[in-house]
Protein backbone atom coordinates (compact mmCIF):
# COMPACT_ATOMS: atom_id res chain seq x y z
CA UNK A 1 0.00 0.00 0.00
CA UNK A 2 1.20 3.53 -0.67
CA UNK A 3 1.94 6.12 1.79
CA UNK A 4 -0.71 8.25 0.29
CA UNK A 5 -3.37 5.02 0.54
CA UNK A 6 -3.06 5.45 4.01
CA UNK A 7 -6.38 6.64 6.39
CA UNK A 8 -4.41 7.97 9.20
CA UNK A 9 -5.62 10.14 12.00
CA UNK A 10 -3.79 13.01 13.94
CA UNK A 11 -4.35 13.27 17.49
CA UNK A 12 -2.60 16.77 18.61
CA UNK A 13 -3.30 19.32 21.79
CA UNK A 14 -1.81 22.23 20.11
CA UNK A 15 -2.97 24.00 17.24
CA UNK A 16 -0.03 25.03 15.22
CA UNK A 17 1.39 21.53 15.85
CA UNK A 18 -1.82 19.87 14.16
CA UNK A 19 -1.99 21.88 11.36
CA UNK A 20 1.82 21.19 10.72
CA UNK A 21 0.76 17.17 10.14
CA UNK A 22 -2.15 17.88 8.15
CA UNK A 23 0.04 20.02 5.52
CA UNK A 24 2.53 17.58 5.89
CA UNK A 25 0.14 14.56 5.23
CA UNK A 26 -1.78 16.67 2.55
CA UNK A 27 2.09 17.32 0.80
CA UNK A 28 2.67 13.35 0.72
CA UNK A 29 -0.43 13.22 -1.45
CA UNK A 30 -2.43 11.07 2.17
CA UNK A 31 -6.49 12.38 1.43
CA UNK A 32 -8.54 10.26 4.61
CA UNK A 33 -7.33 12.33 7.30
CA UNK A 34 -8.92 13.02 10.53
CA UNK A 35 -8.05 15.15 13.51
CA UNK A 36 -8.98 15.59 17.55
CA UNK A 37 -7.65 18.19 19.93
CA UNK A 38 -7.52 15.98 22.66
CA UNK A 39 -7.75 11.68 23.63
CA UNK A 40 -11.43 11.70 24.47
CA UNK A 41 -12.76 13.45 21.74
CA UNK A 42 -10.09 10.99 19.48
CA UNK A 43 -11.76 7.90 20.72
CA UNK A 44 -15.25 8.86 20.52
CA UNK A 45 -14.22 9.53 17.20
CA UNK A 46 -12.58 6.41 16.46
CA UNK A 47 -15.42 4.80 17.92
CA UNK A 48 -18.34 6.09 15.70
CA UNK A 49 -15.85 5.10 12.67
CA UNK A 50 -16.80 1.79 10.64
CA UNK A 51 -13.20 0.74 10.06
CA UNK A 52 -10.92 2.07 12.08
CA UNK A 53 -7.67 4.14 10.53
CA UNK A 54 -4.56 2.62 9.52
CA UNK A 55 -2.61 4.82 11.41
CA UNK A 56 -2.99 7.26 14.79
CA UNK A 57 -0.36 9.38 14.57
CA UNK A 58 -0.76 10.61 18.43
CA UNK A 59 0.99 13.38 20.75
CA UNK A 60 2.45 12.03 24.02
CA UNK A 61 2.23 15.34 26.26
CA UNK A 62 -1.18 16.61 26.32
CA UNK A 63 -3.63 17.85 28.74
CA UNK A 64 -6.54 15.91 29.59
CA UNK A 65 -5.84 12.40 28.60
CA UNK A 66 -1.96 11.62 27.78
CA UNK A 67 -0.54 10.16 25.01
CA UNK A 68 -0.16 7.26 27.00
CA UNK A 69 -3.48 6.65 28.43
CA UNK A 70 -5.09 7.20 24.76
CA UNK A 71 -2.71 4.67 23.57
CA UNK A 72 -3.79 2.25 25.90
CA UNK A 73 -7.54 2.70 25.29
CA UNK A 74 -6.45 2.40 21.26
CA UNK A 75 -5.07 -1.13 22.18
CA UNK A 76 -7.68 -2.82 24.39
CA UNK A 77 -10.54 -1.80 22.45
CA UNK A 78 -9.15 -2.15 18.89
CA UNK A 79 -9.82 1.15 17.62
CA UNK A 80 -6.63 1.42 15.29
CA UNK A 81 -4.79 -0.98 13.44
CA UNK A 82 -1.36 0.90 14.04
CA UNK A 83 -0.21 3.92 16.10
CA UNK A 84 2.77 6.45 15.61
CA UNK A 85 4.12 8.71 18.27
CA UNK A 86 5.37 12.08 18.11
CA UNK A 87 6.50 13.71 20.58
CA UNK A 88 9.05 16.19 21.78
CA UNK A 89 10.07 13.58 24.69
CA UNK A 90 13.46 11.60 24.29
CA UNK A 91 13.91 8.53 22.44
CA UNK A 92 14.06 6.36 25.88
CA UNK A 93 10.60 7.34 26.98
CA UNK A 94 9.60 6.88 23.61
CA UNK A 95 11.42 3.65 23.23
CA UNK A 96 9.27 2.36 26.49
CA UNK A 97 5.60 3.80 25.37
CA UNK A 98 6.27 1.41 21.89
CA UNK A 99 6.79 -1.56 24.21
CA UNK A 100 4.14 -0.63 26.45
CA UNK A 101 1.92 -0.39 23.25
CA UNK A 102 3.28 -3.84 21.22
CA UNK A 103 2.58 -5.61 24.93
CA UNK A 104 -0.97 -4.90 24.37
CA UNK A 105 -1.17 -5.91 21.14
CA UNK A 106 -0.99 -2.71 19.07
CA UNK A 107 1.37 -2.32 15.58
CA UNK A 108 3.56 0.33 16.56
CA UNK A 109 5.01 2.03 13.29
CA UNK A 110 7.51 3.82 15.14
CA UNK A 111 8.43 7.09 16.96
CA UNK A 112 9.12 10.24 15.58
CA UNK A 113 10.80 13.04 17.59
CA UNK A 114 9.51 16.51 17.21
CA UNK A 115 10.08 18.62 14.88
CA UNK A 116 7.89 16.78 12.32
CA UNK A 117 9.58 16.92 8.58
CA UNK A 118 7.86 15.95 5.55
CA UNK A 119 10.66 13.06 5.38
CA UNK A 120 10.54 11.67 8.88
CA UNK A 121 6.87 11.53 8.43
CA UNK A 122 7.40 9.64 5.16
CA UNK A 123 9.70 7.32 6.74
CA UNK A 124 7.63 6.38 9.78
CA UNK A 125 4.77 5.69 7.52
CA UNK A 126 6.16 3.76 5.04
CA UNK A 127 6.82 1.26 7.65
CA UNK A 128 2.96 0.29 7.25
CA UNK A 129 3.56 -1.42 4.47
CA UNK A 130 6.72 -3.25 6.01
CA UNK A 131 5.18 -4.59 9.18
CA UNK A 132 2.63 -6.14 6.90
CA UNK A 133 4.38 -8.72 5.41
CA UNK A 134 3.90 -11.37 8.05
CA UNK A 135 0.42 -11.13 8.67
CA UNK A 136 -2.15 -13.46 7.04
CA UNK A 137 0.09 -15.96 5.89
CA UNK A 138 0.19 -18.19 9.26
CA UNK A 139 -2.80 -20.02 8.42
CA UNK A 140 -1.89 -24.17 8.37
CA UNK A 141 -3.17 -24.95 4.92
CA UNK A 142 -3.81 -28.33 2.86
CA UNK A 143 -1.00 -28.48 0.54
CA UNK A 144 -0.58 -31.80 -1.77
CA UNK A 145 2.68 -33.26 -3.33
CA UNK A 146 1.81 -32.64 -6.52
CA UNK A 147 1.64 -29.07 -5.46
CA UNK A 148 4.02 -28.61 -4.04
CA UNK A 149 6.36 -29.95 -6.89
CA UNK A 150 4.96 -27.76 -9.12
CA UNK A 151 5.54 -24.97 -6.94
CA UNK A 152 9.01 -25.64 -6.70
CA UNK A 153 9.10 -26.56 -10.59
CA UNK A 154 7.33 -23.55 -11.76
CA UNK A 155 9.58 -20.84 -9.56
CA UNK A 156 7.42 -20.02 -6.74
CA UNK A 157 9.16 -20.94 -4.08
CA UNK A 158 12.31 -19.00 -3.56
CA UNK A 159 13.72 -16.39 -0.79
CA UNK A 160 12.61 -13.30 1.02
CA UNK A 161 15.51 -12.21 3.50
CA UNK A 162 15.86 -10.85 6.44
CA UNK A 163 18.67 -8.38 7.37
CA UNK A 164 21.36 -9.28 10.56
CA UNK A 165 22.93 -6.24 11.93
CA UNK A 166 25.63 -5.03 14.17
CA UNK A 167 24.70 -4.19 17.49
CA UNK A 168 27.38 -1.58 18.60
CA UNK A 169 26.70 0.78 15.78
CA UNK A 170 23.39 -1.06 14.06
CA UNK A 171 25.19 -1.54 10.73
CA UNK A 172 23.89 -3.79 8.63
CA UNK A 173 26.02 -6.77 7.81
CA UNK A 174 24.35 -9.69 7.08
CA UNK A 175 20.83 -11.30 5.31
CA UNK A 176 19.17 -14.98 6.05
CA UNK A 177 17.52 -15.99 3.58
CA UNK A 178 13.89 -17.16 4.36
CA UNK A 179 12.19 -19.58 1.97
CA UNK A 180 8.23 -18.44 0.84
CA UNK A 181 6.41 -19.84 -1.63
CA UNK A 182 4.53 -16.92 -3.36
CA UNK A 183 1.32 -18.76 -5.00
CA UNK A 184 -0.60 -17.87 -8.04
CA UNK A 185 -3.28 -16.11 -5.81
CA UNK A 186 -1.27 -14.16 -3.92
CA UNK A 187 -0.86 -15.41 -1.31
CA UNK A 188 2.65 -15.66 0.82
CA UNK A 189 3.08 -19.22 2.45
CA UNK A 190 5.59 -19.52 5.28
CA UNK A 191 8.12 -22.27 5.32
CA UNK A 192 7.03 -24.56 8.53
CA UNK A 193 3.78 -25.31 5.89
CA UNK A 194 5.87 -26.85 3.29
CA UNK A 195 9.16 -27.67 4.11
CA UNK A 196 8.55 -31.03 5.75
CA UNK A 197 6.47 -31.85 2.63
CA UNK A 198 9.52 -30.96 0.60
CA UNK A 199 11.88 -33.41 2.51
CA UNK A 200 9.40 -36.03 2.76
CA UNK A 201 8.70 -35.73 -1.03
CA UNK A 202 12.52 -36.31 -1.46
CA UNK A 203 12.97 -32.55 -2.63
CA UNK A 204 15.23 -31.26 0.10
CA UNK A 205 18.26 -31.26 -2.63
CA UNK A 206 16.79 -29.24 -5.28
CA UNK A 207 14.80 -26.79 -2.96
CA UNK A 208 18.05 -26.08 -1.06
CA UNK A 209 20.31 -25.59 -4.34
CA UNK A 210 17.35 -23.38 -5.49
CA UNK A 211 17.91 -21.22 -2.92
CA UNK A 212 21.38 -20.91 -2.38
CA UNK A 213 21.65 -20.24 -6.04
CA UNK A 214 18.45 -17.79 -6.25
CA UNK A 215 20.06 -16.03 -2.74
CA UNK A 216 23.67 -15.64 -4.46
CA UNK A 217 21.93 -14.01 -7.16
CA UNK A 218 20.09 -11.64 -5.37
CA UNK A 219 23.72 -10.93 -3.20
CA UNK A 220 25.65 -10.30 -6.08
CA UNK A 221 23.33 -8.14 -7.69
CA UNK A 222 23.35 -5.54 -3.90
CA UNK A 223 26.99 -6.41 -4.35
CA UNK A 224 27.03 -4.46 -7.23
CA UNK A 225 25.52 -1.94 -6.35
CA UNK A 226 27.95 -1.15 -3.50
CA UNK A 227 25.73 -2.94 -0.89
CA UNK A 228 27.87 -5.55 1.10
CA UNK A 229 26.21 -8.41 3.02
CA UNK A 230 27.06 -11.57 4.34
CA UNK A 231 24.42 -14.21 2.72
CA UNK A 232 23.13 -17.24 5.19
CA UNK A 233 21.24 -20.24 4.04
CA UNK A 234 19.28 -22.92 5.85
CA UNK A 235 20.55 -26.69 4.67
CA UNK A 236 17.93 -29.62 4.97
CA UNK A 237 19.35 -31.58 7.57
CA UNK A 238 18.85 -34.83 4.71
CA UNK A 239 21.16 -32.80 2.54
CA UNK A 240 24.48 -33.96 4.80
CA UNK A 241 23.90 -37.60 4.10
CA UNK A 242 24.92 -36.67 0.32
CA UNK A 243 29.01 -36.69 -0.25
CA UNK A 244 28.60 -34.44 -3.30
CA UNK A 245 27.27 -32.26 -1.19
CA UNK A 246 29.79 -29.92 -0.60
CA UNK A 247 30.71 -30.17 -4.24
CA UNK A 248 28.04 -29.12 -5.63
CA UNK A 249 27.37 -26.32 -3.28
CA UNK A 250 30.58 -24.55 -4.70
CA UNK A 251 29.59 -24.99 -8.24
CA UNK A 252 26.27 -23.49 -7.40
CA UNK A 253 27.96 -20.35 -5.34
CA UNK A 254 30.67 -19.62 -7.49
CA UNK A 255 28.42 -20.03 -10.58
CA UNK A 256 27.07 -17.09 -9.66
CA UNK A 257 30.09 -14.91 -8.74
CA UNK A 258 30.18 -15.20 -5.59
CA UNK A 259 32.96 -16.56 -2.96
CA UNK A 260 32.19 -19.25 -0.80
CA UNK A 261 33.61 -16.99 2.55
CA UNK A 262 30.74 -15.15 2.05
CA UNK A 263 27.95 -18.05 2.51
CA UNK A 264 26.94 -18.91 6.12
CA UNK A 265 25.40 -22.51 5.83
CA UNK A 266 23.17 -22.66 8.48
CA UNK A 267 22.50 -25.80 10.18
CA UNK A 268 20.50 -27.15 13.55
CA UNK A 269 22.15 -29.30 15.70
CA UNK A 270 20.16 -32.15 15.70
CA UNK A 271 20.82 -32.62 12.01
CA UNK A 272 24.27 -32.55 12.10
CA UNK A 273 24.12 -35.17 15.06
CA UNK A 274 22.09 -37.20 13.51
CA UNK A 275 24.58 -39.48 11.30
CA UNK A 276 27.25 -37.48 12.38
CA UNK A 277 29.83 -39.74 11.06
CA UNK A 278 29.22 -38.76 7.34
CA UNK A 279 27.79 -35.31 7.95
CA UNK A 280 31.31 -34.51 9.63
CA UNK A 281 32.86 -35.34 6.03
CA UNK A 282 30.52 -33.12 4.65
CA UNK A 283 31.19 -30.15 6.81
CA UNK A 284 34.70 -30.44 7.01
CA UNK A 285 34.78 -30.34 3.21
CA UNK A 286 32.55 -27.27 3.31
CA UNK A 287 34.99 -25.54 5.69
CA UNK A 288 37.50 -26.25 3.07
CA UNK A 289 35.98 -24.36 0.33
CA UNK A 290 36.01 -21.67 2.52
CA UNK A 291 31.80 -21.40 4.00
CA UNK A 292 31.03 -20.19 7.12
CA UNK A 293 29.11 -22.70 9.20
CA UNK A 294 26.30 -21.83 11.46
CA UNK A 295 24.40 -23.82 14.46
CA UNK A 296 21.15 -22.97 14.19
CA UNK A 297 18.25 -22.77 16.93
CA UNK A 298 21.63 -23.12 19.30
CA UNK A 299 20.21 -24.25 22.96
CA UNK A 300 16.89 -26.27 21.88
CA UNK A 301 19.35 -29.33 20.98
CA UNK A 302 20.74 -31.89 23.45
CA UNK A 303 24.17 -32.00 21.84
CA UNK A 304 27.12 -31.70 24.78
CA UNK A 305 29.72 -29.52 24.56
CA UNK A 306 32.16 -32.55 23.31
CA UNK A 307 30.45 -33.22 20.56
CA UNK A 308 30.03 -29.66 19.01
CA UNK A 309 33.44 -29.00 19.73
CA UNK A 310 33.94 -31.30 17.37
CA UNK A 311 32.33 -29.77 14.13
CA UNK A 312 33.89 -26.77 12.68
CA UNK A 313 31.32 -24.35 13.03
CA UNK A 314 32.42 -21.08 12.71
CA UNK A 315 29.15 -19.07 14.46
CA UNK A 316 26.27 -19.58 16.51
CA UNK A 317 23.04 -18.56 16.43
CA UNK A 318 20.97 -18.21 19.53
CA UNK A 319 17.17 -19.18 19.41
CA UNK A 320 14.97 -16.58 19.84
CA UNK A 321 13.17 -18.53 22.11
CA UNK A 322 15.71 -17.50 24.30
CA UNK A 323 16.24 -13.48 23.12
CA UNK A 324 12.79 -12.50 23.48
CA UNK A 325 12.03 -11.03 26.58
CA UNK A 326 15.60 -11.94 28.25
CA UNK A 327 16.00 -8.77 29.44
CA UNK A 328 13.61 -9.66 32.14
CA UNK A 329 13.93 -13.13 32.41
CA UNK A 330 16.74 -14.25 34.44
CA UNK A 331 16.30 -17.80 33.12
CA UNK A 332 16.37 -16.79 29.57
CA UNK A 333 19.27 -14.16 30.24
CA UNK A 334 21.45 -16.99 31.85
CA UNK A 335 21.24 -19.06 28.49
CA UNK A 336 21.87 -15.84 26.43
CA UNK A 337 25.10 -14.79 28.36
CA UNK A 338 26.41 -18.90 28.73
CA UNK A 339 26.19 -19.03 24.92
CA UNK A 340 27.69 -15.55 24.49
CA UNK A 341 30.60 -17.01 26.45
CA UNK A 342 30.78 -20.35 25.26
CA UNK A 343 31.52 -18.79 21.36
CA UNK A 344 34.13 -16.78 22.63
CA UNK A 345 35.79 -19.65 24.35
CA UNK A 346 35.32 -21.55 20.66
CA UNK A 347 36.49 -17.97 18.82
CA UNK A 348 32.55 -18.14 16.97
CA UNK A 349 31.07 -15.33 15.89
CA UNK A 350 27.45 -15.17 17.57
CA UNK A 351 24.11 -13.83 15.79
CA UNK A 352 21.38 -13.22 18.36
CA UNK A 353 17.64 -14.33 16.36
CA UNK A 354 14.48 -13.06 17.73
CA UNK A 355 15.52 -9.22 18.78
CA UNK A 356 12.03 -7.95 18.93
CA UNK A 357 12.23 -4.57 21.35
CA UNK A 358 14.49 -2.21 22.40
CA UNK A 359 15.32 -3.35 26.18
CA UNK A 360 16.40 -6.98 23.87
CA UNK A 361 18.56 -5.14 21.99
CA UNK A 362 20.10 -2.69 24.83
CA UNK A 363 21.00 -6.05 26.88
CA UNK A 364 22.64 -7.82 23.94
CA UNK A 365 24.89 -5.13 23.19
CA UNK A 366 25.74 -4.84 26.80
CA UNK A 367 26.60 -8.66 26.87
CA UNK A 368 28.93 -7.80 24.05
CA UNK A 369 26.57 -9.78 21.29
CA UNK A 370 28.15 -8.80 17.98
CA UNK A 371 25.00 -9.62 15.45
CA UNK A 372 21.24 -9.02 15.90
CA UNK A 373 18.82 -10.32 13.58
CA UNK A 374 14.69 -9.84 13.96
CA UNK A 375 11.35 -8.33 14.02
CA UNK A 376 12.75 -5.02 15.81
CA UNK A 377 15.29 -4.60 12.72
CA UNK A 378 12.50 -5.38 10.13
CA UNK A 379 10.84 -8.90 9.08
CA UNK A 380 11.44 -11.37 6.15
CA UNK A 381 11.23 -9.42 3.45
CA UNK A 382 10.62 -9.91 -0.40
CA UNK A 383 14.32 -9.33 -2.35
CA UNK A 384 12.98 -6.53 -4.24
CA UNK A 385 12.41 -4.14 -1.18
CA UNK A 386 15.59 -4.77 1.13
CA UNK A 387 17.80 -2.07 -0.03
CA UNK A 388 15.04 0.33 0.63
CA UNK A 389 14.54 -1.51 4.16
CA UNK A 390 18.22 -1.34 5.21
CA UNK A 391 18.09 2.69 3.95
CA UNK A 392 15.81 3.72 6.44
CA UNK A 393 16.77 1.53 9.28
CA UNK A 394 17.84 3.50 12.20
CA UNK A 395 19.51 1.99 15.43
CA UNK A 396 17.52 2.13 18.88
CA UNK A 397 18.81 5.01 20.73
CA UNK A 398 19.06 4.48 24.30
P1 LIG B 1 14.92 -20.27 11.40
O1 LIG B 1 16.05 -20.67 10.53
O2 LIG B 1 15.12 -20.34 12.87
O3 LIG B 1 14.53 -18.78 10.93
C1 LIG B 1 14.10 -17.77 11.79
C2 LIG B 1 12.60 -17.67 11.81
O4 LIG B 1 12.22 -16.75 12.81
C3 LIG B 1 11.99 -17.13 10.52
O5 LIG B 1 10.73 -17.74 10.34
C4 LIG B 1 11.80 -15.65 10.83
O6 LIG B 1 10.79 -15.05 10.08
C5 LIG B 1 11.44 -15.72 12.28
N1 LIG B 1 11.78 -14.49 12.99
C6 LIG B 1 12.83 -13.68 12.76
N2 LIG B 1 12.84 -12.66 13.63
C7 LIG B 1 11.79 -12.83 14.44
C8 LIG B 1 11.26 -12.08 15.57
O7 LIG B 1 11.80 -11.05 15.98
N3 LIG B 1 10.14 -12.60 16.16
C9 LIG B 1 9.54 -13.73 15.72
N4 LIG B 1 8.44 -14.16 16.35
N5 LIG B 1 10.00 -14.45 14.66
C10 LIG B 1 11.11 -14.00 14.05
P2 LIG B 1 10.31 -18.34 8.97
O8 LIG B 1 10.81 -17.51 7.84
O9 LIG B 1 8.86 -18.64 9.04
O10 LIG B 1 11.13 -19.70 8.90
C11 LIG B 1 10.84 -20.76 9.78
C12 LIG B 1 11.86 -21.86 9.66
O11 LIG B 1 11.77 -22.53 8.40
C13 LIG B 1 13.29 -21.37 9.75
O12 LIG B 1 13.62 -21.15 11.08
C14 LIG B 1 14.02 -22.55 9.13
O13 LIG B 1 14.18 -23.56 10.08
C15 LIG B 1 13.04 -23.01 8.09
N6 LIG B 1 13.47 -22.49 6.78
C16 LIG B 1 13.21 -21.29 6.21
N7 LIG B 1 13.77 -21.20 4.99
C17 LIG B 1 14.43 -22.38 4.79
C18 LIG B 1 15.22 -22.93 3.70
O14 LIG B 1 15.46 -22.27 2.67
N8 LIG B 1 15.71 -24.20 3.86
C19 LIG B 1 15.46 -24.90 4.99
N9 LIG B 1 15.99 -26.14 5.05
N10 LIG B 1 14.76 -24.44 6.01
C20 LIG B 1 14.23 -23.19 5.92
CA1 LIG C 1 18.08 -20.20 10.23
CA1 LIG D 1 16.22 -20.26 14.61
Amino acid sequence: MSVSALSVMVVEDHGFQRRMALRLLAGLGVADVTEAAEGRAALTLLAERGRPPDVVMVDLDMPGMDGIEFIGHVAQRGLARSVLVVSALDMALLNTVQSMARAYGLRVLGSVEKPLTAEKLANALSAYDTQEYDEDIDEPIEISATEIREALAHGQIGPWFQPQVELVNGKPVGVEALARWRRPDGRVVRPQNFIGLLEREGLADPFTDLMLEQACRWKRRWDQTGLHLTLSVNVSPTTLADATAADRYQRIVIAQGVDPAEVVLELTESSVLADAARALGVLARLRLKGFGLSIDDFGTGYSSLAQLSQIPFTELKIDQGFVAGAHEQPRKRAVVEASLDLARKLGLKVVAEGVATVEDWQMLAQLGCATAQGYLIAPPVPPEDLPGILARWRRPEF
